[in-house]
Order: C-alpha cells, then structure tokens, then sequence
C-alpha cells in the first residue's frame, strides 16, 4: 500500500488537543535548525515511557490524589517502542541532540533496555550519537544499572531529596529506605557510567536542612549534585512561593562551609548554574526554575507517554502525535511536517511570564489545569 502526505491543513483537526497555532505555513525541511516563534532551536527531548510510579513523592504523586483507584493508562495508549523510536528520528532530524527518558518512573517500563539500544543507534545530522540519559528514582538501579549501562546509555540522574531515612521514607511515602537508593547510585559507578548526577528538590521547611549533608556526602565523589528549586508544575502538590529556596540561598549555605565558584555554562539552553568546590572536590549545580527563567533558552520539547507532544513543562495540553504514528496514511515526511510546524509556532514562555505577574502580585488564570510532572516527565 502506498502512503500519502494529507496536506497542511489537516493537521489542524487531527492535533486538535489545544488552541491550534496557524499551521497555514509551508512545511519546514528537516534539516536541524528548525527553530520557535522566539527564535528558540529544537535540541532536546524529554520522553515519558510510563505514568506509573513505585513511589508516591508527596511533592509528586500524593497518595490523595494517585491512590489504589486512580485510572492510570492501560498499556494500548502507550506509545510502543517502535512507535518512540520512530517519533525520536523525527526529533532527530529536526536538531535533537538531546533525549531524556523520563517518566513515572521509566525503570518500571518492561524491556527499556531494548528502548535504550534503538535510541543509541540514532545519529544527529552532522553523524554524531545521541546525548541519552535518563532520569530515575533509583529504586531498581542495584538490578538494573548494569544492563541500562550494556544497552548503550552512558548517563544517569537520580533524584533524592534527603539523606536522613525517616525523612526520605516520609517524602516518597512508600517507606523505601535512602540506603538503597545509595546502593543504586553505587551500582550505577561500578557498571562504569560516564556522568551520573543526583537531583536533590528542595522545599523549604521540609528538607531544605538536608542541603549541606547532601553537598558533604556527595563532594569529591565524581558524582554531581544538583539543587532544584520546587516548581509549581501540575495542581495536585499546593504549591507556594514560600516553599521555594532560592538557588542564591543554597549557594550561599554550601559555601559557608565549603568555598565554590561559577563555572562557566557550557553550552546554550543549559538549565543548571554550575559552581566549582574550591578544593577541587568537583562540583554542584542549581536548577532555577522559579527564582531565573531561562524561557528564553527553552530548546526542550517533551513526548508523554502517550504520544503527545508538549511545547512547556507548564503547558495545559499537547499535540496527539499518537494519532499520527498511529494513521497508517501518514508517512515520516508527514510526522516530520506536522512536529515542524508545532515547534515553529511554539512562543511558551510561562517561567518568565510567571516571574512577571509574581511581580505584579496576580496569580495566572490557567493554573489550575496545568498538566501532572508525572505524566509529563520531570
Ligand atoms: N521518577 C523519576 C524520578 O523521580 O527521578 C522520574 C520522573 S520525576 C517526575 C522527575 C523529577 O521531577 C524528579 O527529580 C522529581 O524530584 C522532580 N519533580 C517532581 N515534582 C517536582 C516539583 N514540583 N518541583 C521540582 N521538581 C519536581
Ligand atoms: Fe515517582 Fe519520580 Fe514523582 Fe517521586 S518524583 S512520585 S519517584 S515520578
Ligand atoms: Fe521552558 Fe516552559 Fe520552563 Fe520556560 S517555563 S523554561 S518555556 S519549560
């Protein structure tokens, strides 16, 4: 059977998921400079391959809300890996240079590891691999790192909020102990990854005293730590401006006891602040979402874990690409227009626009039906 393009205009009701941009434009080539509405390259992709979770981060999943009744998706609205695989050529060959398998949590998806192999077989346009990481709660890692590490994947981020067992049992809410999730991290080192950083959210009042133990632990282990300041992405966590420490009050408690310095950014779009121990114990980052949008050096898109396509971790609804992959009509020329023309009309910007009406002491009308982290990947 032969396939056929279906012109332009079709895309219109077939991503009718939210206001549609004007996608009237001539197809863009792929060709890897595609860029946004602000001018904003496409680099990165961050790929949610679940919507399930071991844990029940009260931050992330409250049980209130992700209890034993809540409608998870069944397996048929995934994206299989076939259809991820294909959807990332596509990514690809629009200028992602960048994938982050993310989740739930992505160690729950059966057979990553064959996910994993695909993606590392892909290849920019200028011939280089791809730059693949993935982002877990360490819970499966003593099991698992050395088969993620065999599948080709040469980079890890572990997120972990707290050192001290009772609190770190508290904030995932499932009682699971620090120590094995230290045992992950170490399992991660001995199975040879290049890169593995921890990411530590920091709430105030809540673990906001465990940044110091946190920086002493991990100083001149080779592993990085980043500090990420809690967002007020989704609706189910009750986010407020007082639960944010600011990335400049981190620094300023780290080096009260152990001197750093800024290290400069290494590439455009990098989210983190990166400073330097100036024992060259290695090195800390800051993630500052709330307190220094970097809107403006946004090149990330993200692909839920059923197909849809979002321009913002803020963003209240997605493009169905699923419904593309899915029409046996549409051929990659087709998908590879159809995520051409949604980047190009992409003018999100909520971080900085968020800082804005902070300022004006107004509270954004479209809060409340923003999108869950769990379900968009962090
Ligand atoms: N389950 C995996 C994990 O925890 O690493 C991957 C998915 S999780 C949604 C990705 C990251 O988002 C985690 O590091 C988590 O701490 C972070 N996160 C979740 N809610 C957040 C919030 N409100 N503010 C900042 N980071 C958040
Ligand atoms: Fe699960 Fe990660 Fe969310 Fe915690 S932060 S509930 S581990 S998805
Ligand atoms: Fe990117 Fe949206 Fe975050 Fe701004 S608010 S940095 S556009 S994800």
């Amino acid at each position: 059977m032969s396939r056929k393009i279906i012109p332009v205009a079709d895309w219109r009701t077939m991503l009718r998921d939210r206001a549609t941009p004007d996608l009237s434009g001539a197809p863009v080539p792929a060709n890897g400079s595609l860029t946004d509405a602000r001018a904003r390259p496409l680099r990165d992709l961050r790929i949610s391959v679940t919507d399930r979770c071991n844990f029940r981060c009260v931050y992330c999943m409250p049980k209130e809300i992700f209890g034993k009744d809540h409608p998870f998706l069944p397996h048929s609205h995934l994206l299989t890996f076939e259809e991820i695989e294909r959807l990332a050529r596509v990514f690809v060959a629009h200028g992602v240079e960048k994938i982050r398998l993310t989740g739930g949590e992505p160690l729950l998806r059966k057979n990553i590891e064959y996910l994993i192999e695909r993606l590392a077989t892909l290849r920019t346009p200028h011939g280089k691999p791809l730059d693949l990481t993935l982002t877990t709660n360490g819970s499966l890692l003593t099991r698992k790192a050395r088969s993620l590490r065999d599948a080709g994947l040469t980079r890890l981020t572990v997120s972990l909020d707290a050192l001290d067992d009772t609190l770190f049992r508290s904030i995932n809410d499932v009682d699971f102990p620090v120590t094995d999730v230290l045992a992950g991290v170490d399992a991660a080192r001995e199975a040879g990854f290049e890169s593995i950083k921890v990411n530590m959210v920091v709430k105030r009042g809540t673990n906001d005293h465990e940044i110091v133990p946190m920086a002493r632990h991990f100083r001149g282990s080779g592993v990085v730590l980043r500090f990420i300041e809690y967002m007020d992405v989704g609706s189910s966590n009750g986010w407020r401006m007082d639960d944010v420490v600011p990335s400049a009050e981190v620094v300023s408690r780290i080096a009260a006891l152990y001197p750093v310095e800024p290290v400069a950014p290494g590439y455009r779009g990098e989210t983190a602040e990166r400073w330097r121990y100036l024992d060259g114990q290695g090195e800390v980052g800051l993630i500052s979402s709330v307190t220094h949008a970097f809107c403006g050096d946004c090149t990330r898109a993200r692909l839920s874990t059923e197909g849809k396509m979002y321009l913002c971790l803020f963003a209240s609804q997605g493009y169905d690409l699923r419904a593309l992959v899915r029409n046996p009509d549409l051929d990659d020329a087709a998908l590879s227009s159809a995520v051409a023309q949604i980047w190009h009309a992409r003018d999100d910007h909520y971080s900085e626009s968020r800082a804005a009406h902070n300022e004006a002491g107004q509270i954004r009308q479209d809060d409340a039906r923003r999108v869950e982290m769990s379900y968009i990947g962090g």
